[in-house]
C-alpha cells in the first residue's frame, strides 16, 4: 500500500503495552518487530521491566510472531532477544530496509502482514514506511538518549511533525472551501 507519507506513523502509542493487538489482528497482522533502545528497554539499558516480559510472552501465545531489529551492535542486542525468547536482529541500520525485509522473512510473513513499534521517525518509522510495513511511533520509555538523537534527530522529528500538521490544515481547509 503506497502511503501519502514516508515519516507519518500509521498509528502513535504511548507504551508498547497499549498496542491495540485485537485490531491488528483483525487487520491480517501477525507479525511484530520492536526497536530496542527506548522502545522495549531504556536507551542503552539491559535491564528489561517483567512487565515487558510477560507481555512479550503473551504477544507470542497469542500468536504474533515477534523479533527485536535494532541498530545497535549484536552485543547489545543478543542478550535482549534471549531474555525474550524472540528473534534479535542487530545492526540494522534503519531507516535501510534490508534488516526489515529479512526480519519479515525470517518469521515466514510478508511486509503487509507485519508492523514495526520504535521511537524513531527518521529510523524506525521511515524504515517501516519504505519497507511496506504498518507502522506504530510510541513515546520514549526513559528521555535519556544518544546525544544525536537528543540535539539532532528530535529536532528534525519536530519539524518533520509542524510540516505534517501544516499539511493536514491545508488539506482540511480546501476540503472545508
Ligand atoms: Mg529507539
Amino acid at each position: 500500500m503506497k502511503k501519502e507519507s514516508l515519516f507519518r506513523a500509521d498509528l502513535h502509542i504511548h507504551h508498547i503495552r497499549e498496542l491495540p493487538l485485537d485490531l491488528l489482528w483483525q487487520q491480517g497482522i501477525r507479525g511484530l518487530l520492536f526497536d530496542l533502545d527506548n522502545t522495549v528497554t531504556a536507551w542503552r539499558s539491559l535491564e528489561v521491566a517483567e512487565e515487558t516480559r510477560c507481555f512479550f510472552a503473551a504477544l507470542q501465545q497469542r500468536g504474533f510472531r515477534v523479533a527485536i531489529v535494532s541498530n545497535s551492535d549484536r552485543a547489545r542486542v543478543a542478550p535482549v532477544g534471549e531474555l525474550l525468547d524472540v528473534l534479535a536482529l542487530s545492526g540494522a541500520g534503519k531507516p535501510s530496509v534490508r534488516t526489515i525485509l529479512h526480519a519479515c522473512d525470517q518469521l515466514g510473513l510478508s511486509p503487509g502482514q507485519t508492523a514495526f513499534v520504535g521511537d524513531q521517525l527518521l529510523t524506525d518509522i521511515l524504515g517501516a514506511n519504505r519497507a511496506g510495513l504498518t507502522s506504530i511511533l510510541t513515546d520514549v520509555v526513559h528521555p535519556k538518549e544518544f546525544w544525536g538523537t537528543r540535539y539532532l534527530s528530535r529536532w528534525l522529528e519536530r519539524l518533520i511533525h509542524a510540516l505534517l500538521l501544516r499539511k493536514d490544515k491545508r488539506t482540511e481547509a480546501k476540503s472545508n472551501s
